[in-house]
């Protein structure tokens, strides 16, 4: 069974329950809805397909909301626009008339300067300014193509201070809070600022305490690379969302960022996902490139928790075969050495109690030989901290009594989650954990077990006790 996961954007080519039914038995993990597009109604009865589609093959798919932030982007183009290097265009938020006009959907000529870049459809286009006067940005292009409708813009040169949250952000962040999904993605994260301003609207929204959705930050932008200890302490997931990132930056630059942040996100035992373009010519061939191949599996190797596909799920040709490929590659990567994780990864925690019990749990398992680190958890908590140790001999099997956290951990590396009900006593949560081991035939007779636990239950993020088991 694969320890990585996989995220899946949903788009027209796997809306349909069928669609969504074979991704989730491909291996399927996260359900990434894009707001971006898209009316309430269509998403309202896509998450419902997806919700009962998980629910008939008992798999528990998180769901994740992405909002699209900051995303600048092209306005209405009537046909294409096609431009030639040298030629002059004129941009701007206010309707112009002329050939060579690009209209922009926000205000962004404040923040441009002369000689600045604007780049067009994931850096396919360059422009560079020229000047900028009442609103108007005067540009001449630089390397020439086609534009239509919508396409993304990216200023790597200019400081745009505006919040990653739009209105239109607002609206969909209230939608999904109401739909009950269980991770939110803010894209074009600059700071820590954006973060606060959505988990505010988050707590003040939530369906139920202690039952919110998880911030997913992407990174995406300088800023968020330069911020970005700040951003992980606020992020409840981080994504390393390499395809906008590689236009605001130099692509080169992407892969040892990549590293540096999935380790960073080990470190504090936060979900990382490392996304886009992962399959990429899947969109069009039943079979994948072999760098495409070797990128999947370097992400696992570089310990990632989950990895994503975008176009090759939403409006690909070979959405299944897709997921299919990246299952096996993952497979075959885990079950190398290569993704093993080093000694001292994850540095020193003097600190924490619930770190201390989590590293001794993961120890004695690998001492004794045993099957399974089994937890039970109400927050998380315990299921992060014993998959940031990566464990190759163990599986990892968690219960939890809430069915939002049951869905969260399809985002963590290798946790088999399971519902249980509400313990009142160790005893009984120690007896209920065996039976239901027993139960899901998840260990067989003779094998050990490590059982990691809090005493007294039912306080959150309480992991104090370990012990070994063998299973009778
Ligand atoms: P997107 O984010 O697919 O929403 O643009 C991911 C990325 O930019 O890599
Ligand atoms: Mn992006």
């Amino acid at each position: 069974m694969k320890k990585t996961k996989i995220v899946c954007t949903i788009g027209p080519a796997s809306q349909s329950a069928k669609i969504i039914k074979e991704l989730l038995i491909a291996g399927m993990d996260v359900a990434r809805l894009n707001l971006s597009h898209g009316d309430y109604a269509s998403h309202t009865k896509l998450i419902n397909t997806l919700r009962s589609q998980a629910r008939v093959l008992k798999k528990p798919l998180a769901l994740m909301a992405d909002l699209q932030g900051l995303k600048l982007r092209v306005g209405e183009i009537k046909d294409a626009l096609v431009l030639k290097k040298n030629d002059k265009v004129m941009l701007s938020y206010k309707k112009m008339p002329g050939k060579s006009f690009l209209p922009l959907q926000v205000d962004i000529s404040k923040f441009l300067k002369k000689e600045h870049r604007i780049l067009i459809d994931d850096g396919q286009v360059e422009l560079r300014v020229e000047k900028v006067a009442r609103g108007i940005i005067f540009a001449r292009v630089f390397v020439g193509g086609k534009i239509i409708s919508h396409k993304g813009l990216n200023l790597p040169d200019s400081k745009v201070s505006l919040s990653a949250l739009t209105d239109k952000d607002k609206k969909d962040l209230l939608f999904a809070l109401k739909m009950g999904v269980d991770m939110i993605a803010l894209s074009f994260v600059a700071g820590v600022k954006d973060l606060e301003t959505v988990k505010k609207i988050i707590y003040k929204n939530r369906l139920k305490k202690n039952e919110e959705p998880w911030l997913v930050a992407k990174i995406e932008r300088p800023e968020a690379v330069k911020n970005f200890d700040g951003i992980l302490k606020v992020a409840d997931a981080i994504m390393v969302a390499r395809g906008d990132l590689g236009v605001e930056m130099e692509p080169s630059q992407v892969p040892i960022i990549q590293k540096n942040i999935i380790k960073d996100c080990l470190r504090s035992a936060k979900p990382v996902i490392v996304a886009t373009q992962m399959l990429d010519s899947m969109i069009r061939n039943p079979r994948p490139t072999r760098a495409e191949v070797s990128d999947v599996a370097n992400a696992v190797v570089d310990h990632t928790d989950a990895v994503m596909l975008s176009g090759e799920t939403a409006n690909g040709k070979y959405p299944v075969e897709a997921v299919k490929m990246m299952a096996r590659i993952v497979a075959e990567t885990e079950v190398s050495p290569y993704d093993d994780l080093p000694a001292n990864f994850l540095g020193d925690d003097k600190h924490s109690v619930v770190a201390s019990v989590a590293n001794t749990a993961y120890r004695m398992a690998r001492e004794v030989g045993a099957k399974a680190l089994v937890g039970a958890t109400l927050s998380g908590l315990t299921a992060r901290m014993l998959a940031r140790q990566r464990p190759q001999e163990s599986d990892i099997i968690i219960f939890t009594n809430s069915t939002v956290v049951y869905r969260k951990m399809a985002l963590v590396w290798g946790v088999r989650q399971f519902l249980m009900p509400t313990c009142k006593t160790l005893d009984e949560l120690v007896n209920k954990s065996m039976a239901l081991v027993k139960k899901e035939k998840l260990v067989k007779k003779g094998e050990k077990i490590v059982l990691v636990t809090g005493s007294p239950v039912g306080i959150r993020e309480n992991l104090n006790l370990c012990e070994i088991r063998t299973i009778s």
